[in-house]
């Protein structure tokens, strides 16, 4: 596949520009462009030689939309096709502050949590930063936001995929949508959610970020955890919760735990007990979300009351509790898992 012009990041568009021995202001105008969501062929200030000189080693899109949804309460299901064809999707909730998008950052997932829809075929491919931008870029201008008039506030990375195990596209698309020359997000509108790849969590810790850190925890023992989720084979809670730790002394930002309900698993009051006591004294907020059913997979959602004398008993331990808002019901059917979440803030 051709390299997308997205997944360059500022320094990258103005070297290749000035290696075409075009003036340097040329990337600035071509950048911000792109990141309205632009081709080239609609770029009007850009001479028709330059244009085709970039067009003959890369590409101008990375992806387009193919369907929307919108559910009742507002919240909107995209699905992508990337340019050699795979699909991914992604959800737009509606807050009071704005839009907040869910990306996804690779096709497949290679982690193979039990409960997860996303790992039904494994991984498939990577996605580039460009893929990972331009699901913002797209949903930006269908919003008919513009980069000096953002409409979509905030970026979660919870879509399909495990961010850290495509660390550096992950980062670089970080980092571009950072740019101020294109839509300039602050890593504090920015938040990544991991399965827990313990070596990438230090790593991500050490590049003196702030962008927000979301452990996927879902069990208080390693016990139950290496039932639901094969990737903590190679680390136990404790280790965990130290490169966690480790991440808030670097970076100053507080943790959200996630911590998903499932029915006779991970749900009774003595894991919440045995889950407070792990935290301890972190910094962090426990995210409690009702598991959504997947067809072809044993476990089952929570009901009210258990969820509840869940959340009751850790804030007997004075922990901070948010309990997930589950948005975009009735569009549920037509995808795999991200439509139903929803970060509560
Ligand atoms: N790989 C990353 C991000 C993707 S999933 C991670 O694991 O964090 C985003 C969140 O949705 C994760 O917490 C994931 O465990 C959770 N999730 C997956 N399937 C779910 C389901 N069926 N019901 C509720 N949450 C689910």
């Amino acid at each position: 596949m051709r390299e997308s012009l997205i997944s360059l990041n500022y320094e990258e568009l103005t070297r290749l520009i000035l290696d075409l021995n075009e003036k340097s202001y040329r990337a600035e105008q071509i950048f911000s462009a792109l990141h309205k969501g632009l081709t080239l062929k609609e770029m009007s200030n850009i001479p028709d030689t330059l244009k085709t000189k970039l067009s003959e080693n890369y590409d101008d899109k990375c992806l387009e939309i193919i369907t929307e949804q919108v559910s009742k309460d507002g919240t909107r299901k995209f699905l992508y096709r990337l340019n050699d064809g795979n699909v991914v999707e992604g959800s737009l909730m509606t807050y009071k502050f704005g839009y907040t998008l869910c990306v996804s950052t690779q096709v497949g997932c290679r982690m193979n949590c039990k409960f997860c829809a996303s790992c039904l075929d494994g991984l498939v491919r990577n996605l580039s930063a460009g893929e990972i931008m331009s699901q913002v870029i797209e949903v930006n201008k269908r919003l008919c936001g513009d980069i000096k008039n953002r409409k979509v506030t905030n970026i979660v990375l919870m879509g399909s995929g495990e961010p850290l195990d495509n660390y550096d596209n992950v980062l670089k698309f970080i980092k571009i949508a950072n740019d101020k020359h294109g839509l300039n997000y602050s890593d504090r509108n920015i938040s990544l959610s991991t399965s827990g790849l313990v070596q990438n969590i230090y790593k991500l810790a050490d590049e003196n970020r702030h962008i927000n850190l979301c452990l996927s925890l879902h069990a208080p023992t390693d016990e139950i955890r290496r039932e639901l989720m094969p990737v903590s084979r190679g680390a136990t809670i404790d280790e965990l919760l130290k490169a966690c730790n480790y991440y808030i002394s670097k970076t100053n930002r507080r943790i959200l735990i996630e911590y998903i309900l499932i029915k006779n698993v991970n749900s009774s009051k003595e894991c919440a007990r045995v889950l407070a006591q792990k935290v301890g004294t972190m910094n962090v907020i426990i995210n409690l979300i009702n598991y959504n059913e997947v067809e072809g997979k044993p476990y089952k959602s929570c009901d009210k009351k258990t969820i509840d004398s869940f959340a009751e008993v850790l804030k007997s331990y004075n922990k901070q509790v948010t309990t997930r808002r589950s948005l975009g019901k009735d569009i549920d059917g037509a995808c795999g898992q991200l439509r139903r979440k929803y970060i509560s803030t």
